[in-house]
This record gives structure tokens, C-alpha cells and sequence, in this order.
């Protein structure tokens, strides 16, 4: 299977941002812009006390609003945390897995990020799961084993049926809110080194078949020359996802 087979996905994650007024201005703002726009899946990860409004004003249009993070237990004494069934009945689809700020700054592993992505893929959600090498294993050589083994260790487990859920967002840590973007070729082959590491565990047809996105200050600037590349097959954006204007360009770059 080739590019144009594989489902394009733009995605914004807001972090820590946009209280729900906030949350509800900005989809009132940007719906409009992105309506009849259908070259890719939108999504915006919200903070979970933002998702209902950003549904509520996302109502009757082409935009998801997914969440950031979910729990690994179905229920219990965990003060503070989501549930995949809770967010299910929000009726939030789309979650992201693993970000690079929950492992640095939340002490999430490659066994903690395992079980949430196997929590959310078994209540049926999609997740969007981050990875990518920090900047020493890059500069060292040995980006292809620092993906190639996240994969291997956060999909453990994961059935070939459940792939269709999963996506996978390559995002370089350096390249994180930093201004610093992975060249299209960077990212063209991590991407790459990334399938094939999927093609080890699932084989080359699910590996071909898998969402792949480039995550890491993707912007309005560099959004179509990354997009272009065999291997990207969408976006997980961070600053540029709070600005209306830039995420409408890089939604247009993934197609009309
Ligand atoms: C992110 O948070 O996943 C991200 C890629 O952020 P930024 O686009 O700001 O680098």
C-alpha cells in the first residue's frame, strides 16, 4: 500500500491550554475556515475539562475533539485520573499516548504508555501514539534502535485487528516547542525506520497501512515540504495549533 492509501491525519494537541471559553472561541473561530475541507482527519486534544466545550462548538462540522491522555485502569483508586470508559461516554474518540512532555515531566515508560494504549485500544478509542529519540541518541546514530524498540515495547501486546486504531506520531524530542524541525528527509526516513519496524511485528501490510505522523514544530511554513514525503502521512501539532491562520495552512498542506 502506498501513501495515498494510508488515512491523513492533522491533529493539534493544545496541552496545557485554552480554558473551556477559550476552548469554545477558538473552534467557533477556525470552524469556518476548515469546513469542506477534506484532504485529512482534524483533531484537536483538548485538556479534559475543555472537551466539552470544544465539542459542543464543534457540533455539525469536520472536527474531532480527542483528549491528551488516559488511565490504564478500567476504574479505581487512582485521585486525578481519566478512564477510557469515561471519555468513551464523552464521546472522545481520539487520544494521544505517550507524549515526550508525560515522560519527561510525569515519569511515563514505555510500560506505562504499553497499558494505557492497550486500556484505550480495548474501549475501542484511537490512539495517537507518540514516540521519537532525544537529541544525544540522534546525534549518536542510533535513532533507528531508539524508535525501532519504542515501538516494539508500547505496542506489546497489541493485536494486528487493533492496529487500525493506531496511529503513530514520530516526534523527535528535540524537535518539541523547540523551533528546531526535523528536515523533510529526517523525517521521511525515521518515519520509514519506524514502518519497518511495524512490518517486523504485524507485517509489510499492516505496516503500510499505518498512520504515520511527523510531530515536532511543524508549522505553516514547513507544514507542505514535510507533509509531501512518502512516509508522513499527517501531523501532530503543538504551537501552531493554537493559531487558527497557521492550522488552517497546515490542514490545506495535507490536501483538499
Ligand atoms: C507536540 O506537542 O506534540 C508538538 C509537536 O509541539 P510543537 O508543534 O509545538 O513542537
Amino acid at each position: 500500500m502506498n501513501k495515498a492509501k494510508r488515512k491523513v491525519v492533522i491533529a493539534g494537541n493544545w496541552k496545557m491550554n485554552f480554558t473551556p471559553s477559550e476552548a469554545d472561541k477558538f473552534i467557533r473561530e477556525i470552524k469556518p475556515m476548515l469546513a469542506g475541507k477534506s484532504g485529512c482527519e482534524i483533531v484537536f486534544c483538548a485538556p479534559y475539562v475543555t472537551i466539552a466545550a470544544a465539542q459542543k462548538a464543534a457540533e455539525g462540522s469536520n472536527i474531532n475533539i480527542g483528549a491528551e491522555n488516559v488511565h490504564f485502569a478500567e476504574k479505581g483508586a487512582y485521585t486525578g485520573e481519566v478512564s477510557a470508559a469515561m471519555l468513551k461516554e464523552c464521546g472522545v474518540q481520539y487520544v494521544i499516548i505517550g507524549h515526550s512532555e508525560r515522560r519527561q515531566y510525569f515519569a511515563e515508560t514505555d510500560a506505562t504508555v504499553n497499558a494505557r494504549v492497550k486500556a484505550a485500544l480495548a474501549a475501542g478509542m484511537t490512539v495517537i501514539l507518540c514516540l521519537g529519540e532525544v537529541k544525544e541518541q540522534r546525534l549518536s546514530g542510533i535513532t533507528r534502535e531508539v524508535v525501532s524498540m519504542q515501538t516494539k515495547l508500547d505496542l506489546e501486546g497489541v493485536t494486528a485487528e487493533q492496529m487500525k486504531n493506531v496511529i503513530i506520531a514520530y516526534e523527535p524530542v528535540w524537535a518539541i516547542g523547540t523551533g528546531l524541525t526535523a528536515t523533510p528527509e529526517q523525517a521521511d526516513e525515521t518515519c520509514g525506520q519506524i514502518r519497518d519496524a511495524l512490518a517486523e511485528i504485524y507485517g509489510r501490510e499492516i505496516a503500510d497501512g499505518t498512520t504515520i505522523q511527523y510531530g515536532g514544530s511543524m508549522n505553516e511554513k514547513n507544514a507542505a515540504e514535510l507533509l509531501a514525503k512518502e512516509n508522513v502521512d499527517g501531523g501532530l501539532i503543538g504551537g501552531a495549533s493554537l493559531v487558527p491562520e497557521k492550522f488552517k495552512v497546515i490542514v490545506e498542506a495535507a490536501g483538499n
